[in-house]
């Protein structure tokens, strides 16, 4: 999923690299390789790379990492690369045993 990238140039990821510690959880966190190290902080390496989960600015120790999150989907797909849902991507069943709508996934 490195490689992937979505509509150019509307991610509304940005970072204040004055803030940057450098601890490096940017890089751990982001599924699809947005950051490099630069020295002693992070950059931005790949802005259109970027899904916008918001995994980044939620573990970034500083406050250096801005994203408007929120999108269902990529909570999905960040749970099928941590091998929760068996490996699916995906939110779970859209019904119940009876067939009927039920919610409580993702976008529920
Ligand atoms: S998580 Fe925040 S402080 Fe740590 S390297 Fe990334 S931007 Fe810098
Ligand atoms: S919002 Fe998600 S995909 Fe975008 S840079 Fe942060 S961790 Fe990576």
């Amino acid at each position: 999923m490195g490689n992937m990238v979505y509509l150019k140039n509307v991610a509304t990821l940005s970072m204040d690299t004055t803030k940057c510690s450098g601890c490096g959880l940017c890089l751990d966190v982001c599924p699809h390789n947005v950051f490099k190290m630069n020295g002693k902080s992070a950059k931005i390496m790949d802005r259109d790379a970027c899904m916008e989960c918001g995994a980044c600015s939620r573990n970034c120790p500083t406050g250096a990492i801005s994203v408007q999150s929120g999108v269902g989907c990529a909570a999905a797909v960040i749970n099928s690369l941590l091998g929760r849902n068996g490996g699916e991507c995906c939110c779970g069943p859209q019904t119940d045993d009876s067939g009927a709508p039920r919610s409580g996934g993702c976008c529920g």
